[in-house]
């Protein structure tokens, strides 16, 4: 018997109908002869709504109970798809993420999972039971209170669950027919990714592919769990996310992932992995630019500054230093970070702009980035040169530039970002025959 873990995203649950033909579909899985975990999502854009309604009686609500009022979106759809479940007749239990074992640090708001005992799950499960999870929460046993995982947290819940249940496959079930090399949304001619290594989908979900959260994909790929990415919307076969290891190799550990989905699945694909030069291209609009003008180009002065950032707990992501001009000895330094976080680091180097002895400061929330990732560019020269060059003859100006491995990170302005990606899709010849289907969600 296997032991297969779902996890609906919102748009697979939207409303009453979603609920039934999701419940059809775990029904199916279970009289398959499986062990059947599903983690569920809030429905549609619950989450959305929630925050909403809550900036409306509070203009900073306590995060406390922002916990306490987003972990209600998933109660929600866990007894709504357990209910459903039953009136097939099928046995099925839901458990909140604190019943189910989900235990995190105390961060509300983006609490981490330290440690999962699914003690309750188990035995529901020797019982016969189909188990649904509540997604995107847990609880701190220090403080006592409930936990929520960050914006797309289900996913976490998830790969944790199949993680800690030792689980065969963990099935990420969303509005899309699996992992693109673009946003489907925004790209209508990206290709379906038939697999990806963890490592390249780290990059992707890193720079803005929220079809995974980021932290399970680490958390996968630290776990050694393989996912399986489709479409709650059809049988199709979706995108396998695998962690090549020295144990076992990439086409096993994707054979093996096959044999327990139950999908229509294209004959001809079995061979060998190849590695293609590109996984993806993604683009992110949430970061702002912060330029510290007229920097003493001297010792030391970067240190202070990225010191003082630290000190607010903001994630910067990319830095430029300009060279200094001779006349004056002073450089400017730029950098990348949410734009949530702006204020808090204005603030923050504004209050020591005397003692570093910098000039100004220019705020920029009007950036955007895309990210080009493949493993393939390890071994390839020539792909920055290829992704410039198209940015020029579109005519998009790029302001920042940052590379790793395999990424290539540009900034440029945001209402050119778009434009930027579907240029970029098409001069590394990504763009597919068909238009690709989005089966549901907002998008919001
Ligand atoms: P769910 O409700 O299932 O969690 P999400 O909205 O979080 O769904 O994620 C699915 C969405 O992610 C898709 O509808 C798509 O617009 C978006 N997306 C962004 N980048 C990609 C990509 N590279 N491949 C597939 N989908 C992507
Ligand atoms: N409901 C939460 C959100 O919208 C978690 C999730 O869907 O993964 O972010
Ligand atoms: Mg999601």
């Amino acid at each position: 018997m296997s032991l297969i873990v779902q996890k609906y995203g919102g748009s697979s649950v939207a409303d009453a109908e979603s609920i039934k033909r999701v419940a059809k579909r775990i029904v199916e899985t279970r009289k398959a002869g499986n062990e059947v975990v599903v983690a569920v999502s809030a429905m549609g854009d619950t989450t959305d709504e929630l925050l909403d309604l809550a900036h409306e009686v509070a203009p900073i609500p306590a995060p406390r109970e922002m916990d306490m009022l987003l972990s209600a979106g998933e109660r929600i759809s866990m007894a709504l798809l357990a209910l459903a479940i039953e009136s097939l007749g099928h046995d099925a239990r839901s458990f909140t993420g604190s019943q189910a074992g989900m235990i995190t640090d105390a961060k509300h708001g983006s609490a981490r999972i330290v440690d999962v005992t699914p003690v309750r799950l188990r035995e529901a499960l020797d019982e016969g039971a189909i188990v649904i999870v509540a997604g995107f929460q847990g609880f701190n046993r220090d403080t006592r209170d409930i936990t929520t995982l960050g914006r797309g947290g289900s996913d976490t819940t998830a790969v944790a669950l199949a993680a800690a249940l030792d689980a065969d496959i963990c099935e990420i079930y969303t509005d899309v027919d699996g992992i693109f090399t673009a946003d489907p949304r925004v790209v209508p001619k990206a290709s379906k990714i038939d697999r990806i290594t963890s490592e390249e989908m780290l990059e992707l979900a890193a720079n803005g592919a929220k079809v995974l959260y980021i932290r399970a994909v680490e958390y996968a790929r630290r776990h050694g769990v393989t996912l399986h990415v489709r479409s709650s919307f059809n049988n199709n076969e979706g995108t396998i996310v695998y962690n090549p290891s020295e144990t076992v190799d990439a086409a096993t550990l994707v054979a093996r992932a096959r044999a327990t989905s139950n999908t229509n699945t294209k004959t001809g694909s079995e061979s060998a992995v190849e590695e293609p030069l590109i996984a993806g291209v993604a683009t992110d609009l949430s970061e702002a630019k912060i330029t510290v003008v007229g920097v003493p180009d001297i010792p030391g002065k970067a240190a202070q500054i990225f010191t003082l950032v630290a000190k607010t707990g903001a994630n910067i992501d990319m830095i430029v230093q300009n060279v200094s001009a001779a006349s004056t000895g002073r450089t400017d330094i730029s950098f990348t970070l949410p734009k949530s976080e702006g204020q808090t680091v204005l603030t923050a180097l504004r209050a020591d702009q005397a003692e570093v002895g910098f000039l100004g400061l220019q705020y920029d929330d009007q950036i955007g980035k895309l990210a080009l990732v493949g493993a393939g560019m390890r071994t390839n020269a020539g792909v920055s040169a290829k992704l410039f060059t198209a940015l020029f003859e579109a005519g998009i100006n790029i302001e920042m530039i940052s590379t790793s491995e395999i990424r290539i990170s540009v900034v440029t302005r945001a209402d050119t970002i778009n434009d930027a990606l579907r240029v970029v899709h098409t001069a590394f010849g990504l763009d597919a025959d068909d238009v690709a289907v989005v089966h549901g969600g907002t998008g919001r």
